[in-house]
């Protein structure tokens, strides 16, 4: 069996190997036993039932909530001449009464449906006299209360399951805790069946959380690192979408929006520029990448802290499908964490009680002091095997030396008593740097000897050393315009009475000069 299986997969779909569990996950359920399947998004769930459906007899249904994606797996199995249907609040009469047609000739191999169809009186009347073999239920933990998108109706698949009796069942999702996969499995009565659990690690995406300070800047900062590369840049409304927008636009980045106030038209457009390489930005809220499989996604920028660890790993997910590194930054901020426990609030019992523990679980991740991957792959189940994966922020900075870091500091806190302590560590770094922006010629600061002295570090590396003067005490920083005031301290240093120790970040330094300047 398996080797028509294969045969299926060189000559339908046409690829030349299976992924990583794929193989394993057909042959169980060709040999008619129930499994739980979970996969990071990308991982290759589709063909883990598709092919199967090539070779049952009878029928396979494919319970999916997301009435989009349905369309687009459909048309795509047209493509390779594979009769599928689907069956939602989408479609027009008209269309529906044909697909219902197309089922009653037996002129259908597999069938997408949204759960409150199937739960529909008139649509087990008609399945019933189908021969089902294969029952997949797609997004899988919608089923559990303590995934991160219950949806109750899910909840009844249960009692359509008894419907077939004679029909595998195949259980698929992308982001399962192990309590999630626990009522999965209960939920559905799949037993003691197994569980086919994909490594959640990868390890070609570049980790990062970074305080949000001033997320505008930090987002020019990080993209001017990023010339012409392919990302998304999330935030959390429609709004702030807009705002950014308009800003990176007016610092000429190839840029266009998305949200789901935006004309269907406009974000089809929109997407569709991305996804050409058209544009190299997108700025979205999470309405934006379901079902999209752009490979050389180059960075995920969190500008708005995401509501959950499921989220926040979907989203990244979407980078470095080449398997190239890519970069994920998040910017997290306190408000940010308010503004979600605002919503948390807003809701009550065990919806409430779940909400908690996903944004305590995602405050775990973003406090952790060493290696990112260890609370991530906890989160999913895994244990992380290593103590380091060298691919995460914390992990390079435990590998920053300390270093004397005396003549940088002395630079930099120069250029601060040079320029009256009336800017903030990003103009200090441009002055440093040697930038002609109209600001610092019109105030003359390019006449200033500590003008441009400080070409051997990138702008980011500037910045982080600011911070480091801050936390160590030589400077104070007014907390909303972050102007820097030299201390008692600092002026010891600039006496050169005393030296300055520290360990930089440099995970996000390794640039050229003509891409830092924008
Ligand atoms: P998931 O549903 O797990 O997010 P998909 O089933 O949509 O992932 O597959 C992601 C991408 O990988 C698709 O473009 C699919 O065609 C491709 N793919 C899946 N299996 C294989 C394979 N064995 N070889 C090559 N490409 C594959
Ligand atoms: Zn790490």
């Amino acid at each position: 069996m398996i080797k028509e299986a294969r045969n299926k997969l060189n000559n339908v779909f046409g690829y030349e190997d299976f992924r990583p569990l794929q193989e394993d996950v057909i042959s169980q359920v060709l040999n008619n036993e129930d499994a739980l399947v979970i996969m990071p998004t990308g991982g290759g769930k589709s063909l883990c039932y598709q092919i199967p459906a090539l070779l049952f007899d009878g029928l396979t249904i494919v319970v999916s909530p997301l009435i989009s994606l349905m369309k687009d797996q459909v048309e795509q199995l047209r493509q390779y001449d594979i009769p599928a249907i689907y069956l939602n609040s989408s479609l027009t009469p008209d269309e529906y009464e044909e697909n219902v047609a197309k089922l009653k000739r037996g002129e259908v191999k597999m069938l997408y449906l949204a759960p409150e169809t199937l739960l529909m009186d008139s649509t087990r009347e008609l399945l019933s006299n189908q021969q089902v073999d294969l029952f997949t239920i797609d997004e899988a933990h919608c089923i559990s209360e303590w995934g991160h998108d219950f949806r109750p109706d899910y909840r009844q698949l249960t009692e359509v399951r008894k419907d077939f009796p004679g029909a595998t069942c195949l259980a698929l999702t992308a982001t399962a805790t192990p309590r999630v996969r626990q009522d999965i499995k209960e939920i559905l009565k799949l037993g003691d069946s197994e569980t086919f659990l994909a490594s959640f690690d990868r390890d070609n995406l570049f980790l990062k959380v970074a305080d949000k300070e001033d997320p505008v800047e930090q987002t020019l900062d990080f993209l001017y690192t990023r010339k012409k590369q392919s990302g998304i840049i999330y935030c959390f409304s429609r709004k702030q979408v807009e705002e950014l927008y308009v800003e990176l636009k007016k610092e000429g980045h190839s840029v266009k929006p998305y949200h789901a106030g935006l004309s269907k038209k406009l974000r089809a457009r929109n997407q569709e520029l991305f996804i050409r390489d058209d544009i190299s930005i997108i700025v979205a809220t999470i309405a934006f990448g379901m079902g999209i499989d752009k490979p050389n996604v180059r960075f995920v920028m969190h500008y708005d802290m995401p509501k959950n660890i499921e989220s926040y790993y979907q989203q990244i997910g979407r980078a470095g499908r080449d398997g190239l590194r890519s970069d994920c930054l998040m910017l997290y901020s306190r408000s940010d964490k308010q503004k979600i426990q605002y919503f948390i609030n807003q809701k009550e019992g065990k919806e409430k009680e779940v909400a908690e523990k996903h944004l305590k679980d995602l405050m775990n991740f973003l406090e952790h002091d060493e290696c990112r991957r260890v609370p991530l792959m906890n989160y999913f189940g895994e244990t992380y095997e290593r103590d380091e994966c060298g691919m995460c922020d914390n992990c390079l900075s435990l590998d920053a030396e300390v270093e004397d870091l005396t003549v940088h500091a002395q630079k930099f806190l120069s250029c601060i008593a040079r320029t009256d302590q009336a800017h903030d560590a990003y103009y200090i770094a441009d002055i440093l740097r040697g930038s002609s922006k109209d600001k610092i010629v019109e105030k003359g600061h390019d006449e200033l000897s500590t003008y441009n002295i400080g070409n051997e570090w990138a702008k980011e590396q500037w910045i982080l050393l600011g911070r480091m003067l801050v936390k160590q005490g030589y400077l104070t920083q007014q907390e909303n315009h972050g102007v820097l005031h030299l201390t008692e301290q600092a002026k010891a240093v600039l006496n050169g009475k005393e030296n300055v120790f520290g360990a930089l970040d440099r995970s996000d330094t390794v640039v050229g000069d003509e891409a830092i300047e924008r």
